[in-house]
């Protein structure tokens, strides 16, 4: 738990992020988990992974952009590989956080940016997931989805078990046909905001599951967890939903082996496929979701 909170916080230190990104070694252990550095990377693996039978959603790697301008090519760069994957026929679409879109700097300039990429996303027929970041953000995050999707159906958001106030949140999005990724919460939060025994975070990810099932729009079930996949699947048991109406979410990189039963068991898995230099936050989260990981890397570290 020590171990979790801090690489959480070193996830947000710029000295650790300059040291890490500029060491060949670290990149190379972050690749387990990137697809690339360049769209064209990304293309790729979408294309291989297409042809294995998984879905994909492409995420653009950065976070926290400073000004305007870099908010417009984050919103340039969301847009247009999910168009260019649209024109190559490959079964993409894209995850986007708002925090890139440059929801701190106004939420008025991130209300545009996102609806730039659904409406070109919704020209090419495809969906924009929207990622939950740190609990700050929750509150803008979900007012800016409702709002484009008032505009543009093809938008949906990420909902975190950790946090209390997910089931009023969810409640509301069901009634809204917004449909809702469920995770269980990758950030460090305070015990006033979420839930901080894991055992906790799991009962209250099977109260959203269930949920979900029953009144929610196509929910997407994101976690490498069995026991919540095995839960997962006897809720669309129970409330009778085709195997087209939900689907699992799995990181790239991280257990390989279970998206590719579940595939062949007949279920829609989708590949969440992070590309662009701008690694450093996601491949800390990954590290403290597994201090496995860690060893991982400082046995690189020291070679
Ligand atoms: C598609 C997708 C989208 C996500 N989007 C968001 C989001 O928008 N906002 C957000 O806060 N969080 C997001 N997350 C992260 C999520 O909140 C969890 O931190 C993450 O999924 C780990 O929890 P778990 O449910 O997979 O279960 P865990 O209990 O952490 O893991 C179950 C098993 O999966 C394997 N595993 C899990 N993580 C790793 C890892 N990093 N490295 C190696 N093996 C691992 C291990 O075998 C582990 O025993 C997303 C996760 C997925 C799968």
């Amino acid at each position: 738990m020590l171990l979790r909170q801090t690489l959480l916080f070193l996830s947000r230190r710029k000295e650790l992020e300059e040291f890490l990104k500029h060491n060949p070694l670290a990149r190379q252990a972050s690749s387990r988990f990137v697809a690339g550095e360049t769209r064209e990377q990304a293309l790729a693996v979408t294309h291989q992974l297409n042809q294995e039978g998984f879905k994909v959603t492409l995420d653009y790697l950065g976070e926290e952009v400073a000004d305007a301008g870099q908010a417009a090519a984050a919103t340039e760069e969301y847009a247009g590989a999910v168009e260019e994957a649209a024109a190559r026929g490959l079964d993409a679409g894209v995850s986007v956080k708002l925090s890139h879109l440059g929801v701190r700097i106004d939420e008025t300039l991130a209300f545009g940016n996102l609806l730039q990429v659904v409406q070109r996303a919704a020209r090419v027929n495809r969906f924009v997931r929207v990622d939950m970041e740190g609990s700050e953000l929750t509150a803008a995050t979900l007012k800016l989805v409702r709002r484009v999707h008032s505009e543009s159906a093809n938008v949906g958001v990420a909902i975190q078990s950790y946090l209390r106030r997910s089931t009023a949140e969810v409640d509301l999005l069901n009634r809204e046909k917004i449909s809702v990724r469920l995770v269980k919460g990758a950030y460090l939060e305070p015990e006033e905001v979420a839930y901080q025994d894991l055992e906790e975070v799991v009962l209250h990810f099977m109260g959203l599951l269930e949920s979900l099932f029953r009144d929610g729009h196509r929910p997407a079930v994101a976690t490498h967890d069995e026991k919540l996949i095995e839960y997962a699947i006897d809720m669309a048991f129970i409330f009778n939903r085709g195997e087209e109406d939900y689907e699992f979410q799995m990181l790239y990189g991280i257990r390989r082996d279970l998206q590719e039963r579940l595939k062949r068991d007949g279920h829609r898995v989708r590949v969440y496929l992070p590309y662009g230099t701008d690694w450093y936050g996601y491949f800390m989260r990954r590290l403290a979701e597994r201090p496995a990981n860690l060893w991982f890397l400082l046995r690189n570290l020291g070679k």
